[in-house]
C-alpha cells in the first residue's frame, strides 16, 4: 500500500474516471473525500469505499462555488484532521462549433473545468502549506494540447489547467507540495459513450496502441503522482493516450 493512511479529496469522484481514481487510492490505503453533484452515484461510491475498509466522506458540492468548496475543506479537516492529496477531476463538455457555441456553454465549461480547479486548489493549498506537504493532480486532456473541432470551450479550459498547474507548482514548491497535471486521450466513460461509432472508429485509427484507454489506466498514473514515489516530479503534464499525441 503506497498511500497508507493518507487523506485524499477527489472531485467528480462519483462516476467515470474519478470513481476509478477513488477506488484505486482506497485500495492503496488512503481515506477518501468525494465531491460530486450526482447524489445517487455518491451513495454508491460511499458504500464501495466502506467495503474496502477505508474512511469516506461524501459531499454534494458544486466545485464552481468557492464557498461550498471551503465549507467542504473545513468539514474534512474537522473529521479527518489533514489533507494529503487533491485530485481535480470534475469536468464537463458542452460541444459546438465556435460560431454556434452559446455564451452559457462557454461560461459553464470554463466554470466547472477551470474555475473549479482554481477553487479547490486554492482552498486545499492553504491546508497543505501549513502541513508543508501535499500532492495536487489535475485532470487536463490532450484536447488542451492539440485542440479539437467543436471543443473550443473544453480545449481552452483544459489548456488553462496546464498554465494554472505550472504556476501553482512554482508557488507551492518551497512548501514541499507537488502540483502536476495529466492529459488523457480517449478514455471509455459515460462522457465518451455518446460519441458516434463512425467518429470513434476514426479516432481509433489515430491511436498507435490500437485501443481506447480505461479509467484504470488514468487511475494508475494518479496513484503514482499522488505517492511519495513521485516526490521529485512537479509542474509536469503527463500524457496518457496510447501514443495518440
Ligand atoms: P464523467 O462525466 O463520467 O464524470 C465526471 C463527474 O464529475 C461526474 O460524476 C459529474 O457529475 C461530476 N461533476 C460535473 N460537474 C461537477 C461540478 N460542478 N462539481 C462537482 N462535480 C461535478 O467524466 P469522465 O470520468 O469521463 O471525465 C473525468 C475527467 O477526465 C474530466 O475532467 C474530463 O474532462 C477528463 N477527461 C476525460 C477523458 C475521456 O476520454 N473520458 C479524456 C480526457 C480528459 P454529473 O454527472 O452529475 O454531472
Amino acid at each position: 500500500m503506497i498511500l497508507k493512511d493518507k487523506v485524499a479529496i477527489v472531485t467528480g469522484g462519483a462516476r467515470g474516471i474519478g470513481r476509478e481514481i477513488a477506488l484505486t487510492l482506497a485500495r492503496e490505503g488512503s481515506d477518501l473525500v468525494i465531491v460530486d453533484v450526482d447524489n445517487q452515484a455518491l451513495t454508491k461510491i460511499e458504500e464501495e469505499i466502506k467495503e474496502l475498509g477505508r474512511q469516506i466522506l461524501v459531499f454534494s458540492v458544486d466545485v464552481t462555488a468557492l464557498s461550498q468548496v471551503e465549507e467542504m475543506v473545513n468539514k474534512t479537516l474537522d473529521k479527518l484532521k489533514k489533507i494529503d492529496i487533491l485530485i481535480n477531476n470534475a469536468g464537463i463538455t458542452r460541444d459546438a462549433l465556435l460560431i454556434r457555441m452559446k455564451e452559457e456553454d462557454w461560461d459553464k465549461v470554463l466554470a466547472v473545468n477551470l474555475k473549479g480547479v482554481f477553487n479547490c486548489t486554492k482552498a486545499v493549498s492553504k491546508v497543505m502549506m501549513k502541513q508543508r506537504s501535499g500532492k495536487i493532480v489535475s485532470i487536463s486532456s490532450i484536447i488542451g494540447l492539440i485542440g479539437n473541432v467543436g471543443q473550443a470551450n473544453y480545449a481552452a479550459s483544459k489548456a488553462g489547467i496546464i498554465g494554472l498547474t505550472k504556476s501553482v507548482a512554482k508557488e507551492l514548491a518551497p512548501r514541499g507540495i507537488n502540483v502536476n497535471a495529466i492529459a488523457p486521450g480517449f478514455i471509455q466513460t459515460e462522457m465518451t459513450a455518446s460519441i458516434p461509432e463512425n467518429i470513434k472508429a476514426k479516432m481509433l485509427e489515430r491511436i498507435p496502441l490500437g485501443k481506447f484507454g480505461q479509467p484504470q489506466d488514468v487511475a494508475n498514473l494518479v496513484m503514482f503522482l499522488a505517492s511519495e514515489k513521485a516526490s521529485y516530479i512537479t509542474g509536469q503534464v503527463i500524457t496518457i493516450d496510447g501514443g495518440m499525441v
